[in-house]
Parts: C-alpha cells; sequence; structure tokens
C-alpha cells in the first residue's frame, strides 16, 4: 500500500510538473507572438433589433501561433492576465481597434462603433485612461466611436478606483458596456452607480429563452432594468431565429450572435456593410 501511495504521488507530481511546464511554454509562445505579429483582430457585427443594421462590431483577439496553430482566447486570454502579458497585448488591441475605427470613418461609416473587450488588470493599471485617450488621438477618431467591454469582476478587487476610471472616460465620450451581465457577482445594488451605458446579457441565459418560459421572464426583466436605468440592452450569442424574435419582442435594442455572423476577419467586416 505504501509503494502505491508513493507512485500516486510521483504521478500526481510528475503530471503538476508537466502542466506548469506546459503553461510557461505557452506564456513564452504569447511573447514571443506578440512580438512576431501573430494577433490579430475578428470583428463580429451587433445588429438593431428594430430595423436589422449593423450598429457596431465587437473585435475580438485572435492567435495563429507558429508553434500551436490557432489557439483560443478562452485558453489564452486567462494565460496573458496572470503573467500580466495582457496589459502590452491589450495596448495592441486598443490601437489596433482604434485603426479599424478610423478605417470605418473614413469610409463614411462613423456612426458604426467598434467594442473592444478590457481585463480587470488594464483597467487597473494606472495608466489605462491616458493610454485610451492617446490612442484615440493617435488614429484620429473621435472617443464615441469605440466602446469599452469591462466584466463585473473588476468591481471585486476596487470598486472606487474601476468607477473612478469609468467616470474619466464615460466623461471623454467612450462607450462603456458591461459585458456578461448576470454571471458575475451581481448586480443590483451597484449597478445604479456605475457609469455604464450599455448592459451586455450573457449568451447563458439566451441560451435557454425558446424552451424555458421562467428564463424568459429573467431575461425579459433584465432588458426592462437596463431600460428602467437608462441603458441600452445588448444580447449575445443569439444563434436562431426563434430567440431573435422573442428577444425582438421583449425589446432587446441590439443582437450579437451567429444568427446574423460569426466574428469575420476585416476585410469581410468591410464588405459586408458594403451591402
Ligand atoms: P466575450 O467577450 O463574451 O465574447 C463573446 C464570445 O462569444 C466570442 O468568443 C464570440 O466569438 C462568441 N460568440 C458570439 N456569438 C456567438 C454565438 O451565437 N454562439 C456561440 N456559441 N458563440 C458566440 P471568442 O472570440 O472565442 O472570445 C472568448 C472570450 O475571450 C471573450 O468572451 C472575451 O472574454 C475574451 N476576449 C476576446 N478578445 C479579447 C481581447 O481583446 N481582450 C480581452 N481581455 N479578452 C478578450
Ligand atoms: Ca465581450
Ligand atoms: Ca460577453
Ligand atoms: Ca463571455
Amino acid at each position: 500500500a505504501k509503494q502505491a501511495g508513493r507512485n500516486c504521488w510521483r504521478f500526481y507530481k510528475s503530471s503538476m510538473l508537466k502542466a506548469a511546464y506546459e503553461k510557461m511554454m505557452l506564456t513564452n509562445r504569447l511573447r514571443r507572438g506578440l512580438e512576431r505579429g501573430e494577433f490579430y483582430l475578428y470583428y463580429q457585427p451587433q445588429f438593431a433589433a428594430a430595423d436589422r443594421r449593423i450598429v457596431g462590431f465587437e473585435a475580438l483577439l485572435r492567435w495563429n501561433s507558429s508553434d500551436y496553430g490557432f489557439v483560443s482566447p478562452a485558453r489564452f486570454i486567462p494565460l496573458a492576465e496572470q503573467s500580466g502579458l495582457i496589459l502590452p497585448i491589450g495596448q495592441w488591441v486598443l490601437q489596433e481597434a482604434c485603426r479599424f475605427a478610423r478605417r470605418l470613418a473614413d469610409s463614411g461609416q462613423e456612426h458604426i462603433q467598434v467594442a473592444m473587450n478590457i481585463s480587470p488588470r488594464q483597467l487597473m493599471s494606472e495608466d489605462f485612461v491616458a493610454c485610451v485617450r492617446t490612442s484615440i488621438e493617435a488614429a484620429g477618431i473621435k472617443p464615441g466611436q469605440i466602446e469599452i467591454e469591462i466584466t463585473e469582476s473588476v468591481f471585486i478587487e476596487s470598486m472606487e478606483d474601476s468607477v473612478h476610471k469609468l467616470c474619466q472616460l464615460r466623461d471623454i465620450g467612450v462607450n462603456l458596456a458591461l459585458d456578461d451581465f448576470g454571471i458575475g457577482y451581481s448586480s443590483l445594488t451597484y449597478l445604479r452607480s456605475l457609469p455604464v451605458g450599455i448592459l451586455k446579457i450573457d449568451k447563458s441565459f439566451i441560451d435557454k429563452i425558446s424552451s424555458d418560459e421562467v428564463q424568459l421572464q429573467v431575461v425579459g426583466s433584465i432588458i426592462d432594468l437596463g431600460h428602467t436605468l437608462g441603458m441600452s440592452v445588448v444580447a449575445e450569442g443569439v444563434e436562431t431565429e426563434e430567440q431573435l424574435a422573442i428577444l425582438t419582442k421583449a425589446g432587446c435594442d441590439h443582437i450579437q450572435g451567429y444568427v446574423f455572423s460569426k466574428p469575420l476577419a476585416e476585410e469581410a467586416a468591410m464588405s459586408l456593410l458594403k451591402q
């Protein structure tokens, strides 16, 4: 029995080491990937529910690694956060998304907003507001052309500092969205005090609305709550016509999901606008 226990420990130890090693390797590749320009953005259109026109795009990070091929953001974003690499990567995303916004403006589409995801760690960095301001100026765009998506988790760590920075961004004219609403550390108590104009309902809520009457009621209540607080409401992960019809009827403002389009390469996003 003693022998078996020891083998077991050995196995445990070696698989732990292996996982730690793989993590370290991936983090190294991530750093090198940034230097080598292996990252790019995809853009998923958002549509007005009422008339099905494009109102914006969400920029989503993609990594085509020379060693691993395509790596999902669900896998590399957490590593980038742990290692701090999310700061330079996030900076690159900010500049790239602003460049795309400039391209939209140059083609007469200034009213179409470009949303990007910001990690808690980025928002917490001291010069974040200055970086946003600088990127906007460098790209020569209006602050209202961009939208910053944050998640509720930022408020666990540093409510006061986060709200302060978000207020500064709002005052510049940048649009702010609360992402993945409903799954985090919620919600109602502080929602009122946030300077956020857009509420994004998480996909997990949308998934069940056509089969589950209670879920439908919950989503309807979230939409009403958002409107009561003067926010516009986006549903994400909308995959079926049935979900789309239900959300439109419930008064949801904007729709994002496969029912309309998957995330697109920049050129495909531009040509979608011309249709
Ligand atoms: P998210 O911000 O919640 O983004 C929405 C995710 O849902 C995207 O996955 C998108 O491709 C996917 N999606 C959109 N519509 C549908 C649909 O109808 N059905 C299904 N099944 N999925 C849909 P993606 O691109 O893999 O991104 C995953 C997550 O990675 C994002 O979730 C976000 O949290 C993070 N992420 C992506 N880009 C960035 C970035 O530039 N910076 C940071 N910090 N995080 C990012
Ligand atoms: Ca998002
Ligand atoms: Ca989301
Ligand atoms: Ca999500």
